[in-house]
């Protein structure tokens, strides 16, 4: 590898560390945005389920009551042709169907009153929530127990704040557009030089960004790997000087001569 090859790809590092600066005013705001708008999304879930559950039960009790009516109505007619039977057996008869009815009754009752009681044990456990808030327990708050009203606040609180980060996002993303597409599109044109001059250690170079290594190519620091600062052996120093890398044992990356980097700074790329 000779330095000319060297340089390139450390030209290609100091390309790479201009965009990371320029985004790196961003300040975060990208990953913010997204916890934000997972947050959106559980508060959404969470209120669509009551809505759900709440709707389920309206209209579950409304067919049970209207049971119950057309129930009662029956009734009144058995009542009604009671009084107008021709005998017993007649009789007889009609009272086993209003008991029947009446049995019916009581079991949409039953339901009815079911539904009630799970609503008023979720308000309860809603009140309970309510207070647990007031006094700072918000760790032992699990869902259910949060008060509709506060999801609603927190939802409004939380889509505004993820309007005003992405409107943060979006200014700072507009102001440095330019110079982001301009540092993108040299750094486009120093790949393709390095990938024709240099492509083995390209290879390396990305496999260290890929894998979060941000500053892949890195100066030789009085002796030292400046990456991870472990020293390197003194048998590669002349190499190292002479424009040659050494790969760094103990953390991979690419340790060239810090006069490399000065000389790369005035490559056109
Ligand atoms: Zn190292």
């Amino acid at each position: 590898m000779d330095h000319k090859k060297l340089k390139l790809i450390v030209r290609l590092q100091q390309l790479d560390d201009e965009l990371d600066l320029i985004l790196s005013e961003q300040k975060g705001l990208p990953e913010e945005i997204r916890d934000l708008e997972d947050d959106v999304a559980s508060i959404n879930r969470q209120l669509d389920q009551r809505k759900k559950l709440s709707d389920e039960n309206d209209i579950r009790k409304k067919q049970l009551k209207a049971e119950v009516l057309s129930a009662m109505e029956k009734i009144s007619k058995y009542k009604d042709s009671q009084s107008s039977a021709r005998n017993n057996k007649e009789y007889d008869a009609l009272s086993k169907q209003i008991e029947y009815e009446e049995q019916e009754i009581k079991k949409s009752e039953a339901q009815i009153r079911n539904i009630e009681e799970a609503a008023e044990r979720k308000a309860a456990l809603e009140e309970r929530g309510r207070q647990m808030m007031e006094e700072n327990r918000f760790d032992e708050i699990s869902e259910d127990m949060m008060p509709m009203d506060i999801l609603q606040t927190q939802l409004k609180d939380v889509t505004e704040e993820l309007a005003h980060k992405k409107a943060e996002l979006d200014s700072i993303i507009q102001e440095t557009e330019d110079e982001v597409q301009e540092i993108e599109a040299k750094i486009e044109r120093q790949r393709v030089i390095v990938e024709a001059e240099a492509k083995q250690i390209l290879g390396k170079y990305d496999h260290l960004r890929n894998g979060g290594v941000h500053n892949a190519v890195v100066k030789l620091h009085r002796h030292a790997c400046s990456g991870c600062n472990t020293r390197v052996p003194t048998n590669r120093h002349a190499f190292i000087l002479q424009g040659g890398f050494y790969s760094c044992e103990t953390c991979g990356r690419i340790v060239v001569h810090e006069r490399l980097f000065e000389e790369a700074l005035s490559m056109e790329a």
